[in-house]
Parts: structure tokens; sequence; C-alpha cells
């Protein structure tokens, strides 16, 4: 048996498992609550539409007693695949130069973590990333390298962009000549997938995969395969993940200051809003600047909290499955 299967402080079967107190929340009226919701039992929450799918696969694993290592693995690849996805793994938008790069990072209870940057080609990437935590010394591989490895260990490959992705592109490319002498990035077109779960052993893990932002630069990474800017678990405290504008969630170190603030005391929502408030203080154009949190500290509560209106999650437990608005600063 795994470690972490060892590891009973919660020991809750699922069968037994009661969510207690798991209130829907209207968006932008959580300023005074101290949190959303508290699951008792194993819980999963992930950011986006796309996370009740992945929420569901990510569940098939808990409920047979598996670990939270392996139903975030699990439940991002149903992303990843989904070819009408536009934001994570092989149906996700080119960057500027046509090409589709792929980010993803997975960590789990015992700070043990692996990521993939740059990576063309490879259709699960959240998979690589979890090789290389799992079989080499190394926290990050990137582009090529990341690539060779892949390909080493037997990992699916895949032509990407996908024809219908490649047809988008070229009209995008017609219309938005002048966009090339300047690096803007589309916001319309992004939407990472960060799943987090609680196992009911009381192990947390978290997976956070993307394609980035449409049509970035050539070479550019976001906060997503980031360790402690798009996802970061401390088995002591919590765990958190991010999704929006991933160079201001870089500047604040995002995931890993929700989870220092969750380990002052603050309650997922308040340590997400705390880190949202830091970033908007520290730019002065809050145009476009989406950035989400979303975080579960190790009591099972949850919270999350954005710039902007519109941030949803999936939240699965034994006995819900639904979307969550998160609350917000200000309406776009
Ligand atoms: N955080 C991602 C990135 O910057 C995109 C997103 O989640 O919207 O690549």
């Amino acid at each position: 048996m795994a470690d972490q299967q060892r590891r009973k402080f919660l020991k809750l079967g699922l069968a037994g498992a009661a969510l207690s107190a798991v209130q829907p929340l209207k968006a932008g009226e959580l300023f005074s609550q101290s949190f959303e919701g508290k699951a008792n039992g194993p819980v999963i929450i992930s950011t986006w539409n796309h996370g009740l799918a992945a929420n569901a696969a990510a569940w098939k694993v808990l409920e047979k007693g598996g670990l939270a290592i392996d139903a975030v693995e699990a439940g991002v690849k149903v992303t990843e695949s989904d070819l009408t996805n536009r934001s994570v793994g092989i149906g996700g938008m080119p960057d500027r130069d046509g090409h589709v790069t792929l980010d993803a990072c997975i960590m789990d209870n015992d700070s043990r973590c692996g990521s993939v940057a740059f990576l063309e080609g490879i259709a699960h990437p959240i998979s690589v990333a979890r090789a290389v935590m799992d079989k080499t010394q190394h926290v990050m591989l990137v582009g090529a390298g990341a690539k060779k490895f892949a390909l080493e260990h037997g990992f699916e490959t895949i032509k990407t962009p996908i024809p219908e992705v490649k047809a988008e592109y070229k009209k995008w490319k017609k219309e938005n000549a002048d966009l090339f002498k300047k690096p803007e990035i589309n916001h319309e077109n992004h939407d990472t997938i960060g799943l987090l779960a609680m196992d009911q052993y009381g192990n947390f893990s978290g997976a956070c995969t993307t394609s980035g932002w449409a049509y970035k630069m050539h070479g550019r990474v976001g906060d997503s395969p980031i360790i402690g800017a798009g996802l970061f678990i401390d088995s002591e405290v919590g765990a958190a993940t991010a999704t929006g504008l991933g160079e201001a969630i870089i500047r604040i170190a995002g995931s890993h200051t929700v989870v220092e603030l969750m380990r002052n005391g603050h309650s997922p929502m308040e340590a997400c809003k705390m880190a949202v408030d830091r970033i908007i203080a520290k730019h002065k154009d809050l145009t476009n600047l989406q950035c989400c949190f979303l975080a579960i500290d190790k009591n099972g509560n949850v919270g999350s909290y954005s710039v902007y209106n519109g941030f949803n999650y999936a939240l699965k437990t034994a006995t819900e499955e639904k979307m969550v608005d998160a609350p917000f600063n200000r309406n776009w």
C-alpha cells in the first residue's frame, strides 16, 4: 500500500462522506463570507465548465479508494483529449506562429512535482509532467527536451493544430496582420484547467494544463506549468490553482501566495481574494486582466475569487456535482 494510503488522518469512507454547508454562491456577494463551502470527505474542484467532465473522471478514481494524484491526472486528461476545447490540450489554439505549445504541471501531497512547458505534439502533457515527477530527479522539462523525454517514454503523439484550429488560425492571421508587431494576447481564447482533489485519506493533489493564451508569442510560457504560480500544494495547509493572465499570476507567485495566506489563518476565499487584491494593486491598467484563484484547505473548505466576474468552477463531492460562480472584485 502506498505511503499516502497509509496516512489516514481523514479516513472517511465514500459512502459515509457527507457534505455540509456547500452553499451555491451568487457572484459578487461574498465579500463578507469567510468561505464558500465545506466538504466533509473527498472533494474535487476545478476551473471553468470543462471542470465538470474532468471532475467526473477524477471522481471515478476516488470512489474506488484511489489516490488524489491518480484522480487529478485522470481528470484533466479528459479535458486534454477534448478536440472541441480551444484552451487545453490537442484542440488548443496556436501561438502567433501557428504552433500549439502546451504547458502542464502536477503536484502531490508530499510536495513531489513535475512539469512540462512549451511542449508540442504530445496528446497528454499532464502525463508527461507526471513522468517527470515519477521518473526523473527534475521538476521541469521544456520544449525539445520535454518532447524527447515524452517520445522516449512512449507517450502518444498528435499532429497540431488540428484542421479546424488551423483554419481559425489562418483567418486570424489574415485579419490581424498588425498584431504581429505588438505582443498582445487574445483574452477571448484561454481558460486553463486547474483541478484540485482531496482523497479519502486526506491527501491533496493538483494538476494544471493549458495551451495558454491564443496567439501568444512563440516561446511564451504562462503560469500554468510553474509550481507556485499555476498550482501549489502544501499538505500542512491545502492547495490552490489559478487561471487567467499568467504573467500577472507569476508576478505574485499566485498559487503559493494563496496557500501561504491560508497557512496564516485565512479561509480559502479570503486567501484567493487577498491574492487578487495584490494583483490589482500591482497593475495600473486592469484592462482584460482577468485572474482567478481556486483553493481548498486541509479541513475541506473551498473558496475562490477573481478580478472580474465570469469565473466559475466545478465542484464534486459524494453528494454534490455543480458549477459555482466565484466572487469577484469588478464587472467587465
Ligand atoms: N493561465 C493561462 C496562461 O496564462 C491561461 C488561462 O488560464 O486563462 O497561459
